[in-house]
C-alpha cells in the first residue's frame, strides 16, 4: 500500500489537479474547510478528483464568501482499482448508505444497483450513492472512487454480463462448502462481479437463471443467513483476499 497521510484532510473535487491549479471550493466544500476544519489562510489540505493522484493545496486566500485552493506538489501517483463491480439489489437509506461506504472502502471499481422480484426500493439515488462513495474515499485516502452505473433489473444484468468476467453469485441457499476454495477454483476471467441479493433473498427462477452462465461461482457465507449489507462486506473481503487486490501481485 502507498503511504499516506492519514492526519491530512482530504477532498474529492472535479477539477483537474497539477501544479499551481488554483480552485474555488463549492460552498459546502468552502463550509467544511473554513467552519468545521476551521482551516485559515496557508493552512494545507489534499485533493484527489479519481484522475490526477493526490496533490497537497494551500488554502491561499479567503473572503467571507470565497476561498481559493492552489494545488502544490503531488503527494500520490493516481492508482487503479482492481476490475470488481459490486452489484446489488437496493436497500432503504440508512443500510443503502452504509452499504456503498464499506463497499468503497474494499476498493470496489463499481456501484452497480440491480433491481430483482423482491427489491423493495425501485428507485435509487444514484447522486446519494456517489456522495457516500466520495465521502469513504475523503476518509480512507482512495484515490479511486468507484464509479456508479445506473440501475438496471436482473434480467438485463444477465443479458449485458460479459462473457469473461466472473460472476460471484452470494447465493442464501447454496450449500456450505469450502468460500476460498470455491473462488480459487474459479474459471480464468477477466474482472469481477459480486452479486448480492435484497433482504428477501432471490425467488428460484432467478436463481436458476444466474446458474445458467457459465462464469458464475456459487458462494456460500457460512451456514447463517447474513444481512445483505453484512453479506456483501463478508464477500468483497473474501474476494479480495483469495482473487483480489488483497494479494501481493493482482491479475
Ligand atoms: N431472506 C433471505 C435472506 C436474504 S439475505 C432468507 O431468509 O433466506 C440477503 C442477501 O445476502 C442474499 O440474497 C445473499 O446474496 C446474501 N446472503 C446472506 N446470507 C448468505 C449466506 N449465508 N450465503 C450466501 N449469501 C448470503
Amino acid at each position: 500500500m502507498s503511504r499516506y497521510d492519514f492526519a491530512a484532510q482530504r477532498l474529492f473535487v472535479e477539477a483537474s489537479l497539477e501544479a499551481g491549479a488554483r480552485l474555488t471550493p463549492s460552498s459546502d466544500q468552502r463550509n467544511y474547510l473554513l467552519n468545521v476544519l476551521r482551516l485559515r489562510e496557508g493552512d494545507g489540505v489534499l485533493l484527489f478528483n479519481g484522475r490526477d493522484g493526490e496533490w497537497r493545496a494551500v488554502l491561499e486566500k479567503v473572503a467571507r464568501r470565497a476561498a481559493t485552493l492552489v494545488a502544490q506538489v503531488q503527494t500520490r501517483e493516481q492508482d487503479h482499482p482492481f476490475d470488481l463491480d459490486y452489484c446489488f439489489a437496493p436497500l432503504k437509506r440508512a443500510r443503502l448508505d452504509y452499504m456503498v461506504q464499506k463497499a468503497a472502502e474494499m476498493g470496489v471499481a463499481r456501484l452497480s444497483p440491480v433491481v430483482t422480484h423482491r427489491t423493495q426500493v425501485q428507485r435509487v439515488n444514484l447522486a446519494r450513492l456517489r456522495a457516500n462513495a466520495i465521502e469513504a474515499a475523503e476518509q480512507c485516502g482512495i484515490l479511486s472512487v468507484p464509479q456508479v452505473v445506473e440501475e438496471t433489473d436482473l434480467p438485463n444484468f444477465l443479458r449485458s454480463l460479459a462473457s469473461t468476467r466472473l460472476l460471484v453469485f452470494c447465493d442464501e441457499n447454496a450449500e456450505t462448502e469450502d468460500a476460498i476454495a470455491a473462488l480459487r477454483a474459479a474459471p480464468a476471467h477477466d474482472g469481477v462481479s459480486l452479486l448480492v441479493g435484497p433482504e428477501g433473498g432471490f425467488d428460484d427462477a432467478e436463481r436458476q437463471a444466474i446458474l445458467r452462465l457459465t462464469n458464475v461461482v456459487r458462494l456460500s457465507l457460512g451456514p447463517r443467513i447474513l444481512r445483505a449489507d453484512t453479506a456483501a462486506v463478508a464477500a468483497l473481503a473474501l474476494i479480495q483476499a483469495v482473487i483480489g487486490d488483497w494479494r501481493k501481485d493482482p491479475s
